[in-house]
């Protein structure tokens, strides 16, 4: 098993930087569509404690849709696999994330997965609290736990620009509501999940997360099991089959690890027993995933024989 080098790991990236012009940075979220293309970040943490990076490894970024991978496992623990997957299914689906469409035809109205849109939404409903801030506050409190930082927090501009603007899923949890997979107030949700998707961190920390999964939910340093073995199982299966969208299939025949990105343009990746591997990159391709962040996990699974097919 070869260790991921510091050294070749910024070459790598040097050589996937131009690869951003083939790509668009998000703008149906205003505050996305400043984010400079050209900033770019990659880390790898190891399971053994140790972390390499390249690029602007300080930079912090939104975890946009790689949150949803945060919120499923804080469901799943505070509530059980029962729970959940009576109110999300488990299957892909070859439709975008923010498609309405299944929820019409499925009956009864069951998002498909927890990874579209309307599953991590149905998945946000299940958080414990009074308001927004305590159901976020959920999820923020996994993050510190996995990335050994307490300073984890959302980013408000980020969080008011999104909740001001999302339309698209403001339909979709009131499609839900009517349908009775979500209940209470969709207004405080759409408040949560923006908060949710405006979680802040860098690539180490985003990795560290990774290293955690790796190490099937348990802390590599303290040993503390912060997630039990059998649901870090659940995410990690999720993040193979519906973690790049509806590009997942294309990615694990490309790369063949289990990962999850989002708009803002973070991937987050898991290699069994080895580590946690985090990019980010603003441009996205058509289906919503990083440019570089795809580009740089083909060239290094390729060449650390990560796939698991
Ligand atoms: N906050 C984004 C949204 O709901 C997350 C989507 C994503 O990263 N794919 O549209």
């Amino acid at each position: 098993m070869k260790k991921v080098s510091d050294e070749q790991l910024k070459s790598w990236m040097e050589h996937v930087r131009i690869y951003a012009n083939n790509g668009k940075v998000a703008d149906y979220i205003p505050a996305l569509m400043r984010q400079k293309p050209e900033i770019n970040a990659a880390a790898y943490y190891d399971v053994d404690g140790s972390c390499v990076g390249a690029g602007q490894t300080e930079y912090r970024f939104t975890l946009q849709s790689v949150s949803k991978i945060l919120a499923l496992a804080v469901a799943l623990m505070k509530h059980g696999e029962g729970a959940v997957f009576s109110r999300v299914g488990k299957e892909p689906t070859s439709d975008p994330f923010y498609s309405i469409s299944k929820l019409e035809l499925e009956k009864p109205s069951k998002p498909i997965n927890p990874m579209i849109n309307a599953g991590a939404l149905a998945i946000t409903n299940m958080m414990c609290g009074e308001n927004s801030e305590e159901m976020v506050g959920e999820i923020i409190q996994l993050a510190k736990e996995l990335t050994r930082e307490d300073s984890i927090d959302y980013d408000e501009e980020v969080a008011k620009s999104e909740y001001e603007s999302a339309f698209l899923n403001r339909s979709l949890a009131y499609f839900m509501k009517q349908n009775g997979v979500i209940t209470g107030s969709v207004e405080e949700l759409l408040d949560a999940y923006t908060k949710q998707c405006a979680i802040t961190m860098n690539v180490q920390q985003l990795a560290r997360i990774g290293a955690v999964f790796a190490n099937d939910g348990k802390d590599m340093e303290t040993n503390e099991q912060i997630i039990p073995e059998h649901y870090a199982q659940i995410c990690k299966t999720f993040m193979v089959t519906c973690g790049m969208y509806n590009a997942s299939g294309s990615f694990a025949i490309r790369v063949g690890i289990p990962a999850k990105s989002g708009v803002s343009g973070a991937i987050l990746g898991v290699v069994k027993n080895q580590g946690g591997v985090a990019v980010f990159g603003p441009a996205l391709d058509e289906k919503g995933n990083s440019v570089i962040g795809i580009k740089l996990l083909e060239i290094m699974a390729k060449h650390y024989k990560w796939s698991i097919f």
